[in-house]
């Protein structure tokens, strides 16, 4: 895949990059790890200082770079901004809480003193997709150099001016040379890089594939991975919800980010007594919805990334409704339109054996189910492979009880959005991933939790 920018409103090339040749690939690796030796001694203080910096340089220029982002990968321009206003949010938190989170655990055993100590690893590989270029790695740099260590950014290939952005806001924020880098390389070039010694430990956010590959490639060399994969998360609606709050959530979950989400609500699993009331109202307010320019105020819908993305969406659908599914609205793309455009689509009816069950949809189309009980319910969410965040309403509380406990995911929302939040950690289970980030467990992550035990 080629590094360039490419306007997914237009198809437009705008920018192409050189990929970085193995020598200069080289040299950031010996400049991280040299930077590494002096910044993992630096005070808490210090550290926090700077990142408070890189929070102020992303509230002054918010609009730049979510302009930025909606020209690489086609998000609306005001959840761009909104995006980079989280950044800032994640650099505040963790400049305020990283001493607390990282400071010694004093534990009663039979030593004079013993305590649990921890302790940064060196320098962290970052692998990220492109459909949060920013969020996505600021929850990794963010406690990541705050705990001591030291971080490389390969990001997707389709954002390459977001890439180099981010490390410019490091650099201008005071942190010292080497401290965060991006590597403008292809997927090819990840497996020698875990590799090398100098790199201790790597993140994934991204596809099963891409997960599955880094993770092979980093167990030859017996170094942690924390993975973030895609997901098919499940919104259950009871017969006791408050419908016009669901109603209103499961539209904005399905449809953040044009339905590019990981933890988007994908699959819609309604009791029988309110799956009629609820469809009607799901249709015709995924009918009102904007699709067009990013860059519009009105607009809620972009294009989706890529044309590849486009393809993939459109024939997971096709093959959805050829396997006896019904289409309630939309289901193909905008092509009056010369950028990446789908319509909002609802599917239902999705016979037992469709592939669809199993599969995630990244873009606009939500997956309709009926269900007679809560048992049922529940069995239907947790049928896929999956298991990133979940969704309930409900106003009894027997079956939110249940929900919480029987849920097989990394988090269970209910009567709310779900969505991440620096003070919650985040992250999944079965093929979602593994490992957390965000909160006190996402900065332990990448450190050694170190035993001191003193007589
Ligand atoms: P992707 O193709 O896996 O790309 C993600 C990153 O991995 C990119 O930097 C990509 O580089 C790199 N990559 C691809 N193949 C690789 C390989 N074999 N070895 C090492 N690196 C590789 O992901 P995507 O399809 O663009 O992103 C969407 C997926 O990400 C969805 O499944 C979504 O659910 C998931 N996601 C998960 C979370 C979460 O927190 N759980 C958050 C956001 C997205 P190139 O661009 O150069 O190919």
């Amino acid at each position: 895949m080629a590094i360039a920018t490419i306007n997914p409103t237009t198809g437009e090339t705008v920018e192409t990059f050189e990929p970085l040749t193995d020598a200069a690939i080289e040299t950031k690796l010996g400049l991280a790890q040299t930077a590494f030796k002096q910044y993992q001694r630096l005070p808490f203080e210090q550290r926090s200082i700077w990142m408070q910096k890189a929070a102020d340089i992303l509230e002054r220029d918010r609009e730049i770079y979510g302009k930025m982002m909606t020209l690489e990968m086609g998000k609306t321009l005001k959840s761009a901004i909104a995006e980079v206003e989280k950044c800032a949010l994640v650099c505040r938190y963790y400049a305020k809480n990283a001493a607390q989170f990282m400071a010694d655990v004093p534990a009663s055993t039979d030593a004079s003193s013993s305590f649990v100590r921890y302790q940064p690893l060196g320098v962290i590989l970052a692998v990220m997709p492109w459909n949060f270029p920013f969020w996505q790695v600021f929850r990794f740099a963010a406690p990541t150099l705050m705990a001591g260590n030291v971080g490389l950014l390969k990001h997707a290939s389709n954002v390459p001016q977001c890439a180099l952005k981010i490390e410019e806001i490091f650099t201008e924020a005071g942190f010292p040379e080497g401290v965060f880098q991006t590597l403008l390389v292809g997927a090819d070039k990840v497996g020698k890089i875990v590799a090398d010694d100098r790199v201790k430990a790597a993140t994934l956010t991204g596809s099963e594939p891409a997960g599955e590959s880094l993770a092979a490639q980093a167990g030859k060399s017996l170094k942690k991975v924390v993975l973030e994969l895609g997901g098919s998360d499940p919104f259950i609606v009871m017969s006791s919800a408050d419908l016009p709050a669901a109603l209103s959530t499961a539209v904005t979950s399905r449809m953040l980010n044009s339905g590019q989400t990981c933890v988007a609500a994908k699959r819609f699993i309604l009791a029988e007594e309110i799956a009629e009331e609820f469809i009607a109202g799901f249709v015709e307010k995924f009918e009102q919805l904007k699709v067009g320019d990013p860059m519009l105020p009105e607009t809620d819908i972009g294009p989706l990334a890529t044309p590849a993305i486009l393809k993939e969406l459109d024939n997971q659908v096709q093959a959805c409704i050829a396997s006896g599914a019904k289409l309630l609205t939309g289901g193909r793309a905008l092509s009056e339109k010369a950028g990446n455009f789908y319509l909002p689509t609802i599917v239902t009816d999705i016979p037992l054996k469709a592939a669809a069950r199993q599969q995630e949809f990244f873009g606009p189309v939500a997956l309709v189910f009926r269900v007679a009980n809560i048992d049922e319910a529940i069995e239907l969410a947790n049928s896929t492979s999956f298991g990133l965040a979940a969704t309930a309403w409900t106003t009894v509380s027997s079956e939110s009880d249940r929900f919480m406990n029987e849920l097989e995911a990394g988090a269970v929302f209910i009567n709310g959005l779900v969505k991440s939040d620096p003070r919650l950690p985040f992250g999944g289970i079965k093929r979602s991933g593994y490992g957390r980030e965000l909160s006190i467990q996402g900065i332990h992550e990448f450190v050694n939790i170190k035993t001191v035990w003193v007589k």
